[in-house]
């Protein structure tokens, strides 16, 4: 069995985000970019899959500009076989994302796909709903356990106050959850092993996917800077100023 994981390259989850001078998105001059994390979950729940002998092949696919590279050679050092990048400049959203990944998955033949819950960028939450949709995959989203035995895939998905566990029949697109597992750190020895690993790239173009923006962000705002507290000296004098001053009761 085949899997693809896709991975995205996304600002540093440590990196403090400020909104650049159009208003219109972040500033990514000069700031870190690391895989995103729940991509990294679902490149070690992949590898994990084919260590236990239950896949076969590990792709890691990435879709944006050449930089992506280093994004894929990250997967490619945390385990998976070898990796293809989409190229282009175009900036991209979920829904070219999954048209690509639907070219992909039409010329590799995986039976499972894994991709993040979200970004940590757009925050969308949408490219594996639509990939499963587009291909009309069964989906398992959220998913913080993942077993996969004769064809079926059984995922355990975080829900609001609680778990629920679906059976699906593979193919299937998973979308993975924080608690699904640890990621490893690549090693230095895997580091060098991944830069000898196939990297192939291919653009929007051969895939024959129109990858034209859809949406127009209007405007980008940072949230209102809190102001500092201020100690009372009573219960007293608390109430009074929620009464009379935040007027909250
Ligand atoms: P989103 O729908 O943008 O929140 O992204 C959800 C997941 O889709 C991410 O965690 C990635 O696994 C995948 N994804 C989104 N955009 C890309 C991209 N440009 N390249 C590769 N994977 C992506």
């Amino acid at each position: 069995m085949k899997i693809l994981v896709t991975v995205k390259r996304v600002l540093d989850f440590n990196v403090k985000v400020h909104v650049n001078a159009d208003g219109r998105g972040v500033d990514l001059a000069n700031v870190k970019m690391s895989m995103n994390p729940f991509d990294e979950i679902a490149v070690e729940e992949a590898v994990r899959l084919k260590e236990a002998g239950i896949a076969t092949e590990v792709v890691a696919v990435s879709c944006g500009i050449a930089k992506c590279q280093e994004t894929l050679r990250t997967a490619l050092a945390i385990g998976a076989d070898r990796a293809i990048l989409v190229e282009t400049d175009v900036e991209l959203q979920p829904l070219a994302v999954a048209k690509l990944v639907k070219a992909l998955v039409e010329k590799e033949q995986p039976q499972l796909v894994f991709c993040g819950k979200q970004a940590i960028d757009d925050d969308a939450n949408q490219t594996g709903q639509m990939l499963a949709a587009l291909m009309g995959w069964a989906q398992a989203t959220f998913a913080s356990k993942v077993v996969v035995a004769d064809n079926t895939a059984t995922v355990t998905r975080e829900i609001d106050g609680g778990l629920e566990t679906l059976e699906l029949k593979l193919p299937v697109v998973v979308t993975t959850d924080l608690r699904l597992n640890e990621p490893r750190y690549a090693t230095l020895p895997n580091i060098m092993k991944a830069k000898k690993k196939t990297l192939d790239t291919l653009t929007p173009e051969s895939l024959g996917v129109d990858v034209t923006p859809r949406l127009e962000t209007l405007a980008v705002t940072e949230p209102a800077k809190r102001v500092a507290g201020i100690r009372v000296a009573d219960v007293r004098q608390l109430i009074d100023k929620l009464k009379n001053e935040s007027k909250v009761i």
